[in-house]
């Protein structure tokens, strides 16, 4: 029997995924990016992992 765990599934918006920073999930600021969607602090993390991406 094989067991995925994926912690960053059923568990988002805890932590900003650009700086790092605690967050609570109702205040986290969402955005898709390449279909997967991502959990920010604000929109200018959002921006700068976005533009790491590309
Ligand atoms: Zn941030």
């Amino acid at each position: 029997m094989k067991i995925n765990i994926r912690m960053e599934k059923g568990n988002p918006g805890e932590r900003c995924e650009y700086c790092g920073v605690d967050m609570a999930p109702d205040s986290a600021y969402v955005r898709e990016i390449h279909g997967e969607k991502h959990y920010f602090c604000c929109s200018h993390c959002a921006d700068k992992y976005e533009a790491r991406l590309k």
